[in-house]
């Protein structure tokens, strides 16, 4: 999915301004995924490797099912009013 992929490159490169501005400090914030609860990164590389591991293709894959889901839901909704 194009969309997804833009969203993480965004997230990614806020993040990173963050930490640049930040990089004399040891952060005392950890990296959160948004898409998979109770996750939490030391790095910025951690959680690059978190966006290729089964764990969260599988969370991001959940949320495309329910969006396609709610797009099928829509289509035949608006083909069933316009067979009538
Ligand atoms: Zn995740």
């Amino acid at each position: 999915m194009k969309i997804s992929n833009t969203r993480i490159d965004e997230f990614l490169e806020d993040y990173e301004e963050d930490v640049q501005t930040k990089k004399e400090k040891k952060p005392e914030k950890k990296i959160l995924c948004t898409k998979c609860k109770g996750s939490s990164f030391e790095s910025n590389d951690d959680l690059r490797k978190h966006f290729k591991s089964d764990w969260h293709i599988e969370n991001a894959r959940r949320c495309t099912d329910v969006f396609i889901n709610k797009l099928h839901n829509k289509k035949k909704l608006e083909s069933g009013f316009f067979d009538s």
